[in-house]
């Protein structure tokens, strides 16, 4: 019998989302961006090769070429794409594939840059068909041909834009079409981050916020935010409430365990959707393998969604891994949620984790 998972389960308001959500206070995310690259902690392959390209880029008096960023959510992707705009000394415009629905959206966006500007746009393999054909001679050329007018009378003239520079982000490049990928100069993967990354962001975050915090507090917050900079500020946030109002206000290891596992986060930073996940598979599909579409319609959730927000820290704590026939729970997944492996000893003294 399969069970039904998915009652009382609030996937939007997920604390350990990686994508922005409501609780998210826009200002605030604003004010944690770092500024400089010398602020923007980890990804040093990344910055390395950026800070090259930039400096080189500025060396020639040349706008920086395009850029793709590519990697999970809530990485720093915007973040960067600003920090290029602030390091190169040239404005920005932040925009996002959805939002540009007709071709004339993105030739006013493009019309209204100056020279050397930075062009943000975020999820960018949701581009229109049509209004990705325009950004092609945009991005090569500086130009772009647009019609004037309608039927026998209508004529094709061709504008001149201002050298700028294109910040694509993504979190499947595998979803960009070759032209698209093929014009972009440099491409970058954003990694997840190591917790002692984690914990120097948090560190910072926290002056940033004014709020005291030990290095103990912050390692404890780092190691639980799935390698993800917005989830560690999220549960900043949360942990600085509960030190506050419990304790003196300054985050402790203490406070901030306190804190987590009031939020049902537990010390690996899974929430109560990722053990539904890998529980939906043990209990209906004994471990796997099981098919992505499959493990959706089990726990309600959307394909895309599990295979771009759930799945890469699973598979990065080894919990989880992909084989051609479907998705598998690895033994270490069952030991951490307190089920036997199937085929080994089912009086086995492991308790079974209260999920
Ligand atoms: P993405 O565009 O990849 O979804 P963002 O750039 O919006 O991610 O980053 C989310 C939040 O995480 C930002 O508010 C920023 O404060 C923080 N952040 C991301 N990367 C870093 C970093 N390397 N160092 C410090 N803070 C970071």
């Amino acid at each position: 019998m399969i069970t039904n998972f998915t009652d009382e389960m609030d996937f939007e308001n997920r604390l350990v989302t990686p994508e922005y959500n409501e609780s998210d206070d826009s200002s605030l995310e604003v004010s944690l961006r770092p500024r400089t690259l010398n602020d923007y902690i980890g990804q040093d392959k990344v910055k390395e090769n950026l800070k090259i390209y930039m400096d080189a880029a500025k060396h020639r008096g040349e706008a920086m070429d395009h850029v793709l960023l590519y990697g999970p959510p809530g990485l720093g992707k915007t973040t960067l794409a600003g920090i290029i705009a602030s390091e190169m000394g040239v404005d920005i415009r932040v925009t996002s594939g959805p939002a540009i629905e007709k071709q004339g959206d993105l030739a006013a966006l493009l019309t209204n840059l100056n020279d050397g500007d930075v062009l943000f746009i975020d999820e960018i393999h949701r581009l229109s068909r049509q209004v990705e054909e325009i950004l092609y001679p945009a991005m090569e050329d500086h130009a772009i041909d647009i019609i004037i007018g309608k039927g026998p009378a209508a004529r094709s003239i061709r504008l001149d834009l201002p050298r700028f520079t294109l910040v694509g982000a993504t979190t499947r490049a595998g979803q960009l079409t070759a032209p698209l990928r093929d014009r972009f100069g440099v491409i970058l993967r954003l990694e997840l981050y190591t917790p002692d990354e984690l914990a120097d962001i948090v560190k910072r975050s926290a002056a940033v916020l004014g709020t005291g915090i030990d290095d103990d507090g912050a390692y404890e917050i780092a190691s639980r935010s799935r390698g993800t900079p917005r989830i560690a500020n999220r549960l900043l946030k949360r942990a600085r409430d509960f030190a506050e109002v419990m304790g003196n206000g300054v985050v402790t290891k203490d406070s901030a365990s306190l804190a987590l596992s009031r939020m049902e986060i537990d010390p690996l930073g899974l929430d109560n959707i990722d053990r539904l996940l890998l529980t939906a598979m043990i209990k209906n599909y004994n471990g796997g393998p099981v098919g992505l579409e499959t493990i959706a319609a089990a726990i309600g959730e959307e394909a895309i969604t599990i295979e771009d927000v759930y799945e890469p820290y699973l598979m990065q704590i080894g919990f989880l891994s992909r084989t051609p026939r479907g998705r598998v729970v690895t033994p270490a997944g069952y030991r951490h949620l307190g089920y036997p492996m199937p085929g080994t000893d089912t009086n086995s003294t492991q308790m079974k984790m209260d999920i």
